[in-house]
């Protein structure tokens, strides 16, 4: 277990007589690993450090913004001069359209875009519209994708393909859910099952096209190809949550790359978050030009946001997304991300410990598994109690990765090759630990 140094073990005490489990979103209480998660004091480039003045290598990035690492000077110079100049008009700014005008340069399938605060107001606005835009009320999910914590996605697969959710958070009451149908992830025929039973009532598919939040699981191809297809054929959209893998795994998301594979391809509606604010709450929801112009005030479907497209958030989306743009930044970041995932398998190999990764971009993966996983019940058969010995390993050592085995792992730009040797070699240690 990790030494807890006594700064960071007063600050969690303090904060949790004031906020519950003493954390403002809950997997940053390490309930999942144990012990007392670091307090952080200041980021530069790769590095954290936590309030007893450690440095750790950070491998979180915020879950998923900081892809040019911490304190970019370009991105700080931009929030500079927006902060002078006003936090908040309420009003629009012309910074909005060049940032919707960046954002779809690099996808296609964006015509139009709001701009809203999080992932989550991303989710539940995408899916409002569906409704909205289709008349029908039926979506579908897969287990083990996140798309925020709106009510009708906090849902459990029911008994069968004929019967809807069931809540998986107290204060959801049962009727929300009901119109939640949850599928096995990758599972083409239970898709085509769902459809033939349902498709008439369906109004949208949402998917994580490489899920992020159950470590790092791809969407294979014909899983994609047939989610694509069946929407078509049915009158359903399918919504792409890109709000971790867009402007993480490529420049054009995830999207661009299953359009190699898939001639064609494109989602109806496009979620975005976490990159594409660099750091500050920003989000963002787009696509169809006919789906979007139901959104108020042009159609029906109401939708909204005091802070929307606040214009610091939106200077601070721009200047990353103009450091993201330019050329060979995702060659360099899936390197040095492979390079990690490559010498973490053969220290894992050298001290004979199950191991495999997977990585796209500047976003990876990895289980103490032999093989990777192609849905969530795979997933959970990694053994926790290991992990979590991997993952204070890890700490111990000044290595910051996700307290939960259900999480991505990040590398930024600013990432060196030495500090990926000095993860390796950190852990190298651990594996001859667990080994033993
Ligand atoms: C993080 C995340 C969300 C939620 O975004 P928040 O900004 O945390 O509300 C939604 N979908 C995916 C795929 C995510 O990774």
């Amino acid at each position: 277990m990790t030494d807890t140094t006594d700064h960071n073990l007063s600050l969690f005490h303090h904060a949790q007589a004031l906020i519950p489990g003493g954390v403002n979103s809950p997997v940053r209480a390490f309930r999942a690993v144990g012990g007392t998660p670091s307090f952080i004091t200041r980021g530069q480039g790769a590095y954290l450090w936590d309030a007893d003045g450690r440095r750790l290598i950070d491998y979180i990035g915020s879950w998923g913004p900081m892809i040019l690492g911490h304190g970019h000077p370009a991105v700080l110079e931009a929030v500079h001069r927006a902060v002078a100049l006003g936090l908040s008009f309420g009003a629009p700014t012309e910074r909005e359209s060049e940032l919707a005008e960046a954002i779809m340069r690099h996808v296609p399938s964006i015509e139009r875009l709001r701009l809203v605060s999080s992932g989550t107001e991303a989710g539940m606005s995408a899916i409002r519209l569906a409704r909205g835009a289709t008349g029908r009320s039926k979506i579908v999910k897969f287990n083990g994708c996140y798309h925020g914590h709106a009510d009708a996605l906090l849902v459990k697969a029911g008994s069968g393909l004929a019967t809807f959710g069931h809540a998986t958070s107290a204060g959801v009451p049962e009727v929300v859910v009901q119109d939640t149908l949850v599928l096995e992830y990758n599972d083409v025929a239970q898709l085509e099952a769902a459809f033939a039973l349902h498709g008439d009532k369906i109004a949208c598919v949402i998917m994580e096209p490489i899920a992020g939040n159950m470590n790092f699981v791809r969407a294979s191809v014909p899983f994609m190809r047939a989610a694509r297809a069946l929407c078509t054929k049915h009158g359903a959209l399918l919504i792409i949550d890109e709000v971790m893998t867009g402007f993480r795994v490529a420049l054009g998301g995830a999207q661009s790359l299953y359009a190699k594979e898939i001639a064609g391809f494109q989602p109806d509606l496009t979620m975005l978050g976490k990159v594409v604010g660099g750091g500050m709450p920003l989000a963002a929801f787009g696509g169809r030009r006919d789906v979007m112009e139901q959104l108020a005030p042009l159609g029906p479907v109401y939708q909204a946001g005091t802070l929307s497209g606040n214009p610091v958030a939106t200077a601070c989306g721009l200047a990353t997304l103009r450091e993201v743009g330019k050329p060979g930044f995702y060659a360099a970041l899936a390197e040095r991300t492979r390079a990690l995932i490559t010498g973490l398998a053969q220290a894992a190999k050298a001290e004979g410990v199950p191991f495999c990764g997977d990585s796209e971009g500047g976003m990876m993966g990895y289980f103490l598994l032999p093989a990777l996983p192609g849905n969530y019940p795979e997933v959970l058969q990694s053994d926790g109690a290991r992990f979590n010995r991997f993952f204070h390993g890890l700490l111990d050592r000044g290595i910051y990765t996700a307290p939960a085995l259900y999480e991505a792992g990040f590398v930024s730009a600013a990432h060196t090759g030495e500090d990926i040797a000095t993860t390796v070699a950190a852990a190298r240690e651990v594996f001859r630990e667990l080994a033993n």
